[in-house]
């Protein structure tokens, strides 16, 4: 029912009840965001002149961030890149990329399980996630593989940045349960200063050698 500005919602004793936001009701003040749950059904209230724009966020948010892990996906990546890349020619400044790829993450999938890689999929994601300046953007590139846009950074900085990455991970084991993994990465970067002749295709060719290469040198290493 309207009433005035509010909309209010009553249960006209039903059996099995209405609740909002979990918990019982039989007349509620309805706000923007609460959950009606009747049955099976759940329902959100968005109300007010802002309903579109919450709608549009969460599609928005669901095109652009990896369910697993709560970083962006790599359409957000393929977005960022470009955007980044011609901003650096625009303004003739410096930009990098890293490539993160777990080591051996099929051996922790076969020994205990995809729930369990899922999981350290996940806190990766959240230590490198933690440790990067607001500029700086992380996406999940693919399976166990994370790429990070850095802008305004040269060579000294992606290498910083990626052996902080390496060391996040390498130093504290990865807890699961009652499981403790000893896990490692592999980062390839690359640094150029913006350039007609970089494209992202070629950048990205760039950055998979460079990674190919760290893996080639052993595995938990940087190589750029
Ligand atoms: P390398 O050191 O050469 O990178 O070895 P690797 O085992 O990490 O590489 P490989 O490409 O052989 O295996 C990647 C594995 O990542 C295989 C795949 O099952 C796993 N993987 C990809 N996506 C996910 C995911 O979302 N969850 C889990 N648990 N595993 C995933
Ligand atoms: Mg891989
Ligand atoms: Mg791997």
């Amino acid at each position: 029912m309207c009433e005035g500005e509010q909309t209010v919602l009553e249960d006209l004793k039903s059996r099995n009840g209405t609740t909002v936001n979990r918990e019982r009701i039989e007349r509620w003040e309805l706000r923007s965001g609460d959950l009606i749950q009747v049955g099976r059904t759940v329902l959100k209230y968005l109300c007010g002149s802002d309903i579109e724009t919450q709608y549009h966020e969460e599609i928005y948010r669901l095109a652009t961030v990896d369910p697993l892990t709560g970083v962006h996906n790599r359409r957000a990546f393929n977005e960022v890149l470009e955007r980044e890349l011609s901003r650096a020619r625009r303004h003739k400044t410096c930009m990098a990329l890293a490539l993160i790829d777990v080591d051996n993450f099929k051996r922790v999938n076969d020994t205990h399980g995809h729930p369990v890689g899922d999981d350290v999929l996940r806190e990766l994601a959240w230590r490198v996630r933690s440790s990067l300046r607001r500029e700086d953007f992380l996406a999940r590139y693919g399976g166990e593989e994370f790429v990070l846009v850095l802008p305004d950074t040269d060579a000294v900085g992606a290498r910083s940045v990626s052996e902080k990455v390496r060391q996040l991970v390498a130093d504290v084991p990865i807890v699961v349960g009652k499981i403790s993994l000893a896990i490692t990465v592999s980062v390839g970067f690359i640094a150029v200063l913006g350039g007609p002749e970089h494209t992202a295709a070629g950048l990205l060719a760039a950055v998979d050698a460079k990674l190919y290469e760290a893996k080639a040198g052993g595995r938990n290493l940087v190589f750029g």
